[in-house]
């Protein structure tokens, strides 16, 4: 799909600018910042509003907030706000994510489990509105706006033009990493879900991946491979105390490593390359470039052996081809102790508040002829997965291919998006495929 036109905005002026021009011509308009959206929403067939050189960064010390620009992508957060600014913030992991979609849509970080998605710390949005008139969102000036834009915002109310955000404090933290044979993937998985969700805020992340790799010296049999890490913000001999069980699945020499890290360090976006230019390009030493095919699930209970031994399964049975980067699955807990789910599902348009984990169907696939056959092994894994799975969806990890979207992503917070809706856009001029639509 190519648009008429892109739209470099320098200013909130050219950005009401651009709006009035597409309302004017009845022009379908995208906003777009990081340009990361799974299924392409930040283009359209009319004008794209690109914002990614509002790209300021202002600090109220008083507060403990930052107030920046909607053109910041996750690599200049890090370098202005934990790096320059010597504040902690939730940030995503890939540098070139852009601040727009990932606030806007929520925000899972690698912080998540202690503070919260990032809509959390969201205390302010600006943004121009499908009228062309610039406004403020917060708490005290227009709430219902400031409630739908924070998990319901993306593409769907305006062109937001900065966000101010609560920053915390930024103390070093343990950085750990573990990695298990293929033989215990089963009970890992198990002793993971019933440990992370549960365990206290201070473990700020826990991931665990059970993945499938072509084998690196290029010939021979795939391999299977399970890993777990994350944050903990407290003593190394409490984080081996709590992750006990996970440690004795694990072989017997250098079971774990567990490093005591600056939060700099810690939280350093990764998987892309910065470019000497200052930019940074997506997957020059990760996986982005490659073909790809993701979904993802929202669980909300633990998963019973059956479940397990179908995960397993189906990783070990990832099509791959000539070429391939990895499939499998990467899973980041939250649970009832994290502060994302300390928050109620009404309190703002984003409504995942019962989480234990998030789950991501990882698939990166090499020659065109092996898409047929990598796509169909995401799409009987998710199928595979319905009797288990919440039936959530995470909107940031838009999905062109789910039919129930509505109740997915927003659950019984759908009609008040709608309301709010015709209350901003009635015409619906921000509109795509899976967007909000005004009530009638
Ligand atoms: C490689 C990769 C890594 C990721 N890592 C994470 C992660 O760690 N945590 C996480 O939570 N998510 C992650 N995501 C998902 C990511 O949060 C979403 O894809 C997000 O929507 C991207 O935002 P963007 O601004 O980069 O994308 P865009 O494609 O520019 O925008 C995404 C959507 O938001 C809208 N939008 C963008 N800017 C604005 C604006 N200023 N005003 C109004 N609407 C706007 C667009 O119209 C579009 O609908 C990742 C995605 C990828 C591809």
């Amino acid at each position: 799909m190519l648009p008429k036109a892109v739209a470099f905005c320098q200013s909130v002026n050219d950005v009401r600018e651009v709006v009035g021009f597409a309302r004017q011509r009845g022009w379908p308009i995208a906003a777009r910042s990081g340009r990361h959206s799974f299924a392409g929403y930040c283009n359209t067939t009319g004008i794209v509003c690109d914002v990614t050189q509002l790209n300021g960064v202002r600090f109220d010390r008083a507060n403990g907030t930052v107030t920046l620009g909607a053109g910041n992508d996750v690599q200049s957060i890090w370098e202005n706000v934990l790096v320059g600014g010597g504040r902690g913030i939730q940030n995503g992991s890939c540098p070139s994510v852009g601040i727009g979609g990932l606030a806007l849509g929520g925000g899972l970080t690698q912080s998540s489990r202690q503070h919260g998605a990032l809509v959390d710390d969201v205390v302010g949005v600006s943004v121009v509105l499908p009228d062309g008139s610039f406004v403020e969102a917060s708490a005290h000036k227009r709430p219902d706006l400031f409630w739908a834009l924070r998990g319901g915002g993306g593409g769907n109310f305006g062109v937001a033009t900065s966000f101010t955000i609560r920053t915390h404090a930024a103390p070093a933290v343990n950085v750990f990493y573990m990695t298990f044979d293929w033989s215990k993937a089963a009970q890992v998985y198990d002793a993971w879900q019933k440990l992370a969700p549960a365990a206290p805020r201070t473990l700020a992340s826990c991931w665990l991946r059970l993945t499938r790799v072509p084998p690196k010296s290029g010939s021979g049999p795939y391999e299977l491979s399970v890993a777990a890490g994350g944050h903990w913000t407290g003593t190394k001999a409490d984080l081996e105390a709590l992750l006990e069980p996970l440690i004795s699945l694990g072989p017997e020499k250098l079971p774990i490593t567990i490093t005591l890290t600056p939060a700099v360090t810690a939280y350093r976006p990764g998987g892309c390359e910065v470019l000497p230019n200052g930019s940074t390009q997506c997957g020059t030493s990760g996986n982005a470039n490659y073909p790809n095919y993701q979904r993802s699930d929202f669980f909300t209970k633990e998963i019973p052996p059956a479940g397990i031994a179908e995960i397993v399964s189906q990783v070990e049975n990832w099509p791959g081809g000539p070429g391939a980067y990895e499939g499998g699955v990467q899973l980041e807990s939250f649970g009832a102790p994290s502060k994302m789910n300390a928050v109620a599902p009404d309190a703002m348009a984003w409504v995942h508040r019962d989480t234990l984990y998030h789950t991501v169907y990882l698939n990166f696939w090499g020659e065109p002829q092996s898409a047929a056959a990598n796509i169909g092994w995401v799409n009987d894994f998710y199928a595979a997965m319905r009797p288990y799975a919440s039936g959530q969806a995470y909107q940031n990890y838009i999905d062109r291919g789910l039919t129930n979207w509505r109740t997915a992503y927003y659950g019984n917070n759908w009609k008040r998006l709608q309301r709010i809706k015709r209350e901003y856009d009635p015409h619906n001029l921000f509109a795509f495929h899976q967007g909000i639509t005004p009530a009638r």
